[in-house]
């Protein structure tokens, strides 16, 4: 019997470095092992974007597009749409009485996500919604119907796996035990930074390289990322591990190409704007490969909808076995 993989993405813009290098890359080595399911998010994307509905649609095709332009194969991995599968939402409605407010209110990843969505839930988080408060919960149920024993993600969903575990662990304390407690499985990258330095690249925070970002857009970005403020002149010596644009240089560029520039940068032998041209470059060779698959998917939409309609297909059956088996643990299985 083969494991069982759930991941998700929310459909709120293109994939970024930070997903493929903090995700994805683990999505692709894990994609002929496992029974795997990939939900694009769209009932969790609304939770922070319901006023924007053509958002979210328009995203859900977009990242399913990126995805497979990765090299994802859709004959391996199921591409579902959450909203496709009511019983998300179901057995989101009976966790939602095996956690309490106080434990969502401090749980890290929803509490530096409202700070960073002060427009939409106020300077101290006095507007949150019950919706957005409660994503952990939905995210518990997404794992869960499926029977995921795996999870990839990056490292800012480690306290929402932590809270699926204590749901898991209160539901078979109460019910029986049915439930499976849900492992992560973390890339050797488990947070891209963005371009201005910030902790995390992210689709929402506007400082991120796209996998659709074509020459021009990367020369743009990359010129402005940061690098040593004490740098000034080309010949300074710097420290690369305050620079955004060495950080990037690991991530596409060889083990030997990056000590190189380690060197070279320490002794001053090696101008920002050398390096920046370098970097465009590596990103921009990297991103080929990928852009070219997508082209396929951009001018066969049928294929894409076909993809997720068969997949969606595939979660259903899986969701509707689990459920069943939920529901008779909790005796309303009428
Ligand atoms: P949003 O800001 O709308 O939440 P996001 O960029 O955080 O978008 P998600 O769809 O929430 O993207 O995340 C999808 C997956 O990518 C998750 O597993 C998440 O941990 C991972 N991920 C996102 N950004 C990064 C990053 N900068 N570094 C590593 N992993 C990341
Ligand atoms: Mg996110």
């Amino acid at each position: 019997m083969k494991k069982t993989i759930l991941t998700g993405l929310r459909p709120t813009g293109n994939l970024h470095l930070g997903h493929y290098f903090g995700a994805c890359q683990n999505y692709l080595k894990m994609q002929d092992q496992y029974e795997f399911y990939l939900e694009i998010a769209d009932v969790q994307a609304l939770t922070d974007n319901f006023q924007h509905p053509e958002k979210v649609r328009l995203n859900v095709f977009e990242i399913t597009k990126d995805l497979l332009a990765i090299g994802l194969d859709p004959a391996k991995v199921n591409f579902f749409i959450q909203s496709k599968i009511p019983e998300i939402a179901e057995l989101t409605i009976f966790y939602s009485n095996l956690v309490t407010v106080s434990r969502l209110e401090r749980n890290p990843t929803v509490k530096s996500e409202i700070g960073q969505k002060k427009e939409l839930f106020g300077a101290n988080g006095e507007s949150i919604t019950y919706g957005f408060l409660g994503y952990p919960v939905s995210q518990a149920a997404d794992i869960t119907v499926f029977d995921g024993e795996l999870v990839p993600v990056g490292d800012d969903q480690l306290p929402l796996l932590e809270q699926c575990r204590e749901i898991v662990r209160k539901f078979n304390s109460i019910y029986g035990k049915i439930l499976k407690e849900p492992q992560q499985v973390l890339s050797s990258t488990t947070r891209v930074k963005g371009l201005d330095g910030n902790e995390k690249m992210g689709k929402s925070l506007g400082n991120a390289i796209y996998l659709v970002d074509d020459l021009d857009t990367i020369q743009k970005k990359v010129m402005n990322a940061v690098t040593d403020p004490k740098k000034i002149k080309k010949d300074d010596p710097a420290d690369p591990s305050i620079c955004m644009v060495f950080y990037y240089h690991q991530l596409v560029n060889s083990k030997d190409t990056v000590s190189k520039v380690c060197t070279e940068c320490k002794k001053g032998k090696r101008g920002c704007v050398q390096c920046k041209k370098e970097l465009i470059e590596a990103m921009y060779q990297f991103l080929q490969p990928i852009q070219q698959r997508r082209r396929y998917y951009e001018e066969h939409e049928e294929v894409v909808l076909d993809i997720l309609e068969q997949g969606s297909k595939k979660a259903k059956k899986k969701a509707t076995q689990q459920m069943k088996k939920i529901k008779q643990a909790m005796k309303i299985d009428y």
